[in-house]
């Protein structure tokens, strides 16, 4: 009850008229794609009823409006590079620059079935296409407020990426950063409905029934909007990610592998389909 209300007061504040110059909307105007030009009034209201549990979330219902918005129409460009939007703080930019310059370096001497079909190999190069291909501008955004430390708003800007100023006050590994922008880099499929999370149950337990907590935050997870239910997925595509990184990576530090198959195997916890799940743990083990 109280969700559809606010889906109603959020459906309103769309409808409501726009001003001219939205103070988050960075202002670099890079982009062809028509700019819903919420402003942070109406963003503090979107966020408003966000989970801080994890990640950032969006809706169903906001994923299937996006792909209303997006999919037809004026077609958003392929992208191809990204920029950053002015109002991005140097040392944020110099950190994203670092971790996918980290990325770019990679090798591998092979890759799962499952990896090879979402990412291609373990290499450098197939994981910078995949960022170039999906993120054309990265700017600034509380993402939801809370832990955030990076978001994409589909129904916002399904190209975009946003960064919050956690970002370079992570106290995750670095690999573990680039699981959150490789998580976030998937949600930009709009043609894939942007792999909206699905809710975590209620309870949640790991198999020594612990409840589960996110590695993020700290928060337990039951009933969250923190879950997937299939290896394509945000939380699964990273996962096989870092899995194959932690398992194929040539020229890793031992500590970026180990650090690579300690996240892989929580957010693996976050798969609650068993037969997602199963598929996923053969594809690890082949
Ligand atoms: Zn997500």
């Amino acid at each position: 009850m109280i969700r559809a209300a606010l889906l109603l007061s959020f459906g309103l504040l769309l409808a409501a008229p726009s001003r001219a110059a939205a103070p988050f909307d960075g202002g670099a105007g890079a982009l062809d794609v028509p700019k819903p030009d919420l402003t942070a009034m109406q963003e503090a209201a979107a966020d408003a009823r966000r989970s801080r549990a994890d990640l950032y979330a969006f809706t169903k219902e906001e994923a299937a409006a996006a792909y209303k918005k997006f999919a037809f129409g004026i077609k958003a460009p392929r992208a191809t590079a990204f920029t950053f939007d002015k109002d991005v703080p140097a040392d944020i930019q110099k950190q994203m620059l670092a971790d996918l310059a980290f990325i770019k370096g990679l090798a591998g001497e092979n890759a799962t079935a499952l990896h090879r079909k979402i990412f291609g190999a373990v290499s450098g190069a197939d994981y910078a296409k995949f960022f170039e291909t999906r993120v054309s501008a990265i700017g600034m955004n509380s993402c939801g407020g809370g832990n955030a430390v990076a978001c994409v708003i589909p129904f916002q800007d399904p190209s975009k990426m946003w960064l919050t100023q956690n970002f370079i006050r992570f106290s995750h590994p670095q690999v573990s950063r680039m699981m959150v922008v490789y998580h976030e880099a998937r949600h930009t499929e709009t043609k894939n409905r942007n792999w909206p999370h699905a809710t975590c149950p209620t309870p949640f337990r790991d198999e020594n029934g612990k409840d589960m907590k996110s590695i993020w935050t700290g928060a337990t997870l039951a009933g969250e909007p923190a879950c997937d239910e299939t290896p394509f997925g945000s939380y699964s595509s990273s996962t096989i990610m870092l899995k194959n990184i932690s398992k194929y990576c040539t020229n890793c530090t031992d500590k970026v592998k180990l650090d690579a198959g300690l996240y892989a195997d929580d957010q693996l916890g976050r798969i609650i389909d068993a037969g997602a799940k199963k598929e996923m743990r053969d594809d690890f083990s082949r």
